[in-house]
């Protein structure tokens, strides 16, 4: 489907479809500093693509438009809000080309879950327009244009394991021998919004409670090498956690089911109110999501492996 030529000096737009998958993330280590004067906190975190995907198509059109389908996706809007249709305006502005596209989303990434599904959606937009429009970006040009509209992008763009640090868009890839880890992602009924889980991770820290937070991956780093889930395990953290289960504490019966069901360990992903839990392999993975489910505490859990690619052209 390649659409130009060997030495174009001219961009040339790609004849489409373009079709762009992109993964969730959780955050197998997410220590939260103080807020700074920007409204942001600064972020300690390690990120980890997992492989529950949202699909991007885009096609050559005379005006730019968005239709979408599956999970959530009634309740958002089309208009300028949908971080799709920022994504798509913002490289239309850097590269001074018309922002003209059709793009098309399938979702199965849960909506305001912990899981960046937003994000996620716009780092498919940068890469699924760039090549329409032949814009020819840097993957690092893109994740500039992505960080102005999400902290997370950077690292959808990315994929893989990585650290986070500034407000979590400053990436450096984890080298580890390659290792794939086996997850359940318990899906929960609605959403929580995250700037309302880091106002109340500062309320509780106002009360002095929690006393201490995480601070460096360090351990978790050393962790990831290990290759030993139960080692893995014992490192994960996450210091938006008791934010995320004060404002919905039946998380607490998620965590507690998927601990009963045999899970290595579970936690709260980003800002909730997804849970994730590690398994030792596939089927014990599938085990896990099965106890989960029958007990009757989540929306639904399925099974997802890590690390995956960021946003790529299928
Ligand atoms: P994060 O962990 O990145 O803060 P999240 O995973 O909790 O986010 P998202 O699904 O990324 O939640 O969405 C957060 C909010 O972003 C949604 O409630 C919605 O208002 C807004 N939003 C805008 N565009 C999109 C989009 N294309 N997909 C999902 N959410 C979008």
């Amino acid at each position: 489907t390649e659409a130009w030529g060997p030495d174009d000096d001219e961009p040339r737009r790609h004849h489409g479809p373009v079709r762009v998958r992109v993964p969730a993330k959780i955050n197998l280590h997410l220590g939260v500093g103080p807020l700074r004067a920007d409204g942001f906190h600064e972020l300690n975190t390690v990120y980890h693509a997992i492989s529950l995907f949202d699909e991007l198509t885009a096609r050559a059109g005379d005006t730019l438009t968005l239709t979408m389908e599956g999970e959530g996706t009634g309740a958002l809007a089309l208009d300028e809000t949908n971080l799709i249709i920022r994504a798509a305006k913002a490289l239309a502005a850097r590269t001074r080309v018309p922002a003209y596209a059709r793009l098309h989303l399938r979702k199965s990434i849960p909506l305001a879950g912990g899981l960046a599904g937003g994000s996620a959606d716009a780092a498919a937009t940068l890469i699924a327009c760039d090549l329409l429009w032949g814009t020819g970006l840097a993957r690092e040009e893109l994740a500039e244009i992505g960080a102005t509209l999400g902290s997370d992008i950077p690292f959808l763009l990315h994929g893989g394991t990585a650290l986070g640090t500034g407000h979590g868009e400053a990436i450096s890839p984890i080298l580890a021998r390659p290792t794939t880890w086996h997850w359940v992602v318990a899906v929960a009924e609605g959403g929580l919004s995250t700037p309302e889980v880091y106002r109340k991770l500062d309320e509780l820290r106002d009360g002095s409670w929690p006393p201490k937070a995480l601070g460096d991956a360090d351990e978790l780093m050393s962790a990831l090498r290990q290759r030993n889930p139960e080692v893995l395990g014992a490192a994960l953290g996450n210091d938006l956690q008791p934010a995320a289960l004060a404002l919905r504490p039946e998380l607490a019966d998620v965590l507690k089911a998927g601990s009963e069901a045999g899970a290595v360990t579970g936690l709260v992903s980003g800002s909730g109110p997804t849970c994730v839990f590690l398994a030792t392999d596939a089927a014990h993975a599938g085990r896990v999501a099965a106890g989960l489910n029958a007990a009757g505490v989540c929306r639904d859990a399925v099974t997802a492996r890590g690390p995956m690619p960021g946003a790529r052209v299928t």
